[in-house]
Formats: C-alpha cells, structure tokens, sequence
C-alpha cells in the first residue's frame, strides 16, 4: 500500500469501528481514540500504558448487589474498535493476557473487548531500552488483523487472520498485491532491525538461575533502591493481577463490586485472610516480579515478559529490568 493510500485506509477502518491508535502527548505517547490520519504518530518509541487497558480496564465496575435481591452483572454492549498501530511486542503480550483471561473459566469482560477488536500492528525500531528480541517477541506470527511493514514510500500489509483478509478484500482499490521488491526490501529491513538492539538479555536457562539464585545480594542492591510505587506493573503489558473490592453504599442495603489494576509491588497484594503477608518485605517483592517476568507461560511457549522496555524507561528509580537479570545470570 503506498503512504499517500494511507488516509483512504484510515478512512476506511473508521466504518470498521472507533479507531484507536498512538498520538504524541508531549514527550509521551497514548493510545487514544483518532479521528483523522494526521493525529497518528505510527513512528513512536512506546505507550506509557499498554494496548491492555482496552480489555482490562484500570478501574470498573463488575456487578451491583442489593441485598435481598442478589446480584447483576454489569455487562457492557461490545463496541467496534479498531487498535491501530500495536508493535510486535505488544501483539504478543496481548496473546500471553488471552491465554489467561481466556482459558477456562473464561473472563467475560475481557471475551467480549478482545472479540470486538480488530488489531493492525506497524513495524518499529528499537531504542535504548527495547529488548524484544532476546525474549523472542520482536516479530508478532499471530494474535492480529493485519500488519503494516513500513518500506520507506510504502507499507506490506501483512494479513493475520480471516477477518484481516476480509478487510483488504474491501480494500483492493488501495492495498495493491505485494511483490518480490517488496519482499527483498522487507527482509534487509528486518535485518538492519535485528542489528540495531542495543540491550541484549541473557535469557539461556533464566528462569532456573533465577530461582537457584534467590539469596543472591544483587536482589539486596537492587531492592534497596525501589520504592514500591508499582508503576513497572501498571505500564507493564503482560501483568495481569488485579484487586476486587465492594463498594456498600451508607443505607448498607446496596453496593458494587469493583476491580483495578494491582500490583504485586504493593504490601498489601500478599496480604491474606487471618493477617498473614507471604511476601512481607521490599525484598520479597522485588525478587517475585523477576521470578514471575522469568518465566515461560506454558500455554504459549512465551514469556511473561516481552521485553518492550517500559518499566525500565517509567521506574522512578532508575532500575533497569536488563541490568538485573543480566546482573543475575552473570552469578551462575
Ligand atoms: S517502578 Fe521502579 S521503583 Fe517503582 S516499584 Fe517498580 S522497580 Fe520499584
Ligand atoms: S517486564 Fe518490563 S520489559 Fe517486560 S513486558 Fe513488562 S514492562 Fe515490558
């Protein structure tokens, strides 16, 4: 598809549903809804919050209660969405949160949000804190609609499932067929791409060096600089823990039932009935995130961990996922 097709496409996903894509907010970027093609900034580094926060809402209500009534679910009518824009990374995080949320017993908000997306990826570049190529992650095979490649005056419009090809079947006036050029082109590109990651992790046998080293002081030195805010976990895009709690309103004959984003960085995310807190300490928590970010969902065969960098760039306090891991595996 040339670049000056590009509008006639946008125009076209806007009766597909809401588009959303990335847009610059100051030296940031955020996936938010678009109107026009020119408030897309499809050549961004990364979103602060991850493409999730469209099936896992930060904050929502979940079921009302009224006592001597029971309870009613709060269903949401699924709204058309286009997500425009997701890089490779992020695609394949979404499909570690399908895993979860999909397997049985299957979430029912998330179902509904995820069947109702459509998913176009864009190709990228890595800048100093991306790592998605030592996790495996740097090239999405599945879990989207379509793919744009950019090739300099053009994009390859790669199609991942039926209904991506549905939509360039509509859309034959604008995408044209792919050639050999493109292809060449296509590969020397995702070459140059490969040499041009700079953080490199050492992922060879992680998890069990993670789990053999548990005592190690590297997690006495890191932790001690951690603050506990959380936010690797709320801009991380394959976390998925979350918090329920009621809401009662003051008549006590009525309320909500809530859930939000948690994080396992907070003291009270281990807090269990009778008191007990199994991960008491910083240190504790410090070490659980690497041991859970190190690990290999087995229903996928990825790792819980994506390497897209943003709790690395976000931390507050300078902590570099890399350069602990890599400060670990350097022990065994
Ligand atoms: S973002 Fe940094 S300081 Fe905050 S909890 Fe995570 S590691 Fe600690
Ligand atoms: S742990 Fe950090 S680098 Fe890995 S997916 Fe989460 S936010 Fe991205």
């Amino acid at each position: 598809m040339l670049k000056e097709n590009f509008k006639d496409f946008f125009e076209t996903l806007k009766k597909l549903g809401e588009v959303h894509a990335p847009v610059r907010r100051g030296r940031l970027f955020s996936f938010t809804k678009v109107d026009s093609p020119g408030e897309v900034a499809l050549n961004y580094n990364r979103t602060m919050l991850p493409p999730k926060k469209y099936f896992v809402k930060p904050f929502e209500e979940v079921l009302k209660i009224k006592v001597g009534k029971g309870y009613e679910l709060i269903v949401e009518e699924p709204k058309s969405l286009v997500l425009l824009g997701l890089h490779a990374c992020d695609i394949n995080a979404l499909r570690v949160l399908d895993s979860v949320y999909l397997d049985e017993p299957q979430d029912d908000y998330y179902q509904v949000r995820r069947a109702a997306a459509i998913v176009i990826g864009v190709s990228c570049e890595p800048d100093e804190y991306c790592f998605c190529k030592s996790m495996g992650t740097d090239y999405a095979w599945t879990g989207f609609d379509l793919f744009l490649h950019e090739l300099g005056t053009s994009y390859l419009v790669r199609v991942g499932s039926s209904r991506g090809e549905s939509i360039i079947e509509s859309m034959s006036n604008i995408i044209g067929e792919p050639t050999k050029e493109d292809f060449i082109k296509l590969r020397d590109l995702e070459l140059k791409r490969s040499r041009m990651f700079k953080k490199i992790l050492n992922t060879s046998l992680l998890p069990d060096i993670v789990d053999s080293l548990h005592e190690s002081e590297v997690w006495v030195v890191f932790s001690d600089k951690c603050v506990s805010c959380g936010s690797c976990n709320l801009v991380c895009p394959t976390c998925r823990c979350y918090d329920v709690t009621e809401k009662v309103e003051l008549n006590l004959q009525e309320g909500v039932r809530v859930r939000r984003w948690d994080s396992c960085f907070i003291r009270s995310h281990a807090l269990v009935a009778g008191g007990l807190n199994f991960r008491p300490t910083r240190l504790d928590r410090f070490r659980h995130r690497y041991n859970c970010k190190s690990s290999i969902d087995p229903r996928t065969n990825l790792p819980f961990c994506v390497g897209c960098g943003r709790c690395s760039a976000f931390c507050p306090a300078g902590i570099d996922h890399v350069n602990v891991l890599n400060a670990i595996w350097g022990l065994a």
